[in-house]
């Protein structure tokens, strides 16, 4: 296993669009154990593959308290979404240290693979309902700050150029 690192905002590599896994292999299953190892350190949620730069649509998250539920979701399919939507207080690991108000349905019926290709569907709401829309939306190369207006876009992306310059001299 490997913790892999992870792309920051504004990295182009983002906005890459991932492509449909075509066989659940011994790779893909390794790139879920890296890819949860990853999310366990950095002490996220949810981790989609575009975050790590590989472009296939894989995700993992673990929502619960204690740490120990994860799931992974190849190729996810939205199935049914609700009208009703909910404004929650959202953060990224590719975001880091910004949290922001974003609209999302209240629920959601997914289809996915799971690591061993069983393919499964999930009736999420709350937090899991939150993290699936999110982490779905990295697949599609979109992050969730393209949600707020673009000053407030223009004054992250400032602000993250700037510590990764830092960073880099440091
Ligand atoms: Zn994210």
């Amino acid at each position: 296993m490997a913790i892999l690192p992870i792309l920051c905002y504004p990295n182009p590599r983002l906005h890459k669009v991932a492509k449909p896994v075509a066989q659940v292999d011994e790779r893909i299953q390794t790139l879920v154990k890296d890819m949860l190892e990853t999310m366990y350190d950095a002490q996220g949620i949810g981790l989609a593959a575009t975050q790590i730069d590989v472009h296939e649509r894989v995700i993992v998250i673990d929502v619960s308290e204690k740490r120990n539920e994860p799931m992974a979701l190849i190729n996810p399919e939205i199935l049914w979404a609700s009208e009703g939507k909910q404004l929650g207080e959202e953060g990224c690991l590719s975001v880091p240290c910004i949290y922001d108000g974003v609209e999302r349905s209240i629920a959601v019926k997914v289809k996915a693979l799971d690591e061993n290709g069983n393919s499964r569907e999930i009736d999420a709401e709350g937090m899991l309902a939150i993290c699936i829309q999110h982490e779905m939306d990295h697949l599609l190369g979109k992050v969730f700050v393209e949600y707020l207006s673009p000053l407030k876009r223009n004054r992250i992306k400032t602000k993250l150029v700037k510590a990764q310059k830092q960073a880099l001299r440091a």
